[in-house]
């Protein structure tokens, strides 16, 4: 009988728990559980809601795949690189999110990094939840979302441009304002919000 059970998306490891429920996503539901306990202290504590955007799109993008949906997917990218590439806050990028629409034929295919993962939301787990460290949690998010845009980049070297290349062709068109002063992709992008309103 199985003991352990490696998760699909990050290969986290863990024991089997079979009262964790499934999730529609391609990852393990005990990865899952996990998941929901550092979602959970986030929401227990408002201060932390900060980062719960930031943990949602690391999560996506660290478990792409089926049954993961590529909109699901086409989102953490998005806000990964917003957050993390672009300075935008949470709300920002749920902002962003709110905007986007339903996935299309024509988003790119975003194919996952194989190579093994530096932290999962375990890590996380480990240094905020399990010690009721706030300092802790927002550390270790950010440096898990570092860690998983890291390993999107390292070896999907477009990923950057497939996903400005996405939210161009989403906001940048006939009817809206066009993008005026701006300097290179991030004052671009930057603007996206602006574009919102
Ligand atoms: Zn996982």
């Amino acid at each position: 009988m199985r003991r352990t059970t490696e998760c699909p998306g990050c290969g986290l490891e863990l024991p089997v728990e079979p009262a964790a429920p499934e999730v529609p996503l391609n990852a393990s539901k005990e990865c899952a559980a996990v998941y929901a306990e550092v979602s959970g202290f986030e929401f227990q504590h408002p201060v932390m809601l900060r980062y719960h955007q930031l943990s949602v799109d690391a999560y996506g993008a660290q478990h792409a795949g089926p049954p993961t949906t590529p909109i699901r997917l086409g989102y953490s990218l998005a806000g990964l690189w917003l957050a993390l590439e672009h300075g935008f806050s949470g709300d920002e990028v749920r902002a962003v999110h709110a905007h986007m629409g339903h996935a299309q034929d024509w988003w790119p295919t975003f194919e996952p990094p194989t190579g093994p993962p530096r932290m999962t939301v375990r890590d996380v787990a480990e240094q905020g939840v399990r010690r009721g460290s706030s300092t802790g949690h927002a550390t270790a998010t950010r440096a898990w979302a570092e860690a998983v845009w890291g390993g999107w980049t390292a070896e999907r070297p477009t990923v950057a441009a497939d996903v400005e290349e996405l939210l161009r062709r989403l906001f940048v068109c006939e009817g809206r304002q066009p993008l005026r002063g701006t300097v290179g992709p991030a004052g671009a992008v930057y603007r996206l919000v602006g574009l919102l309103d």
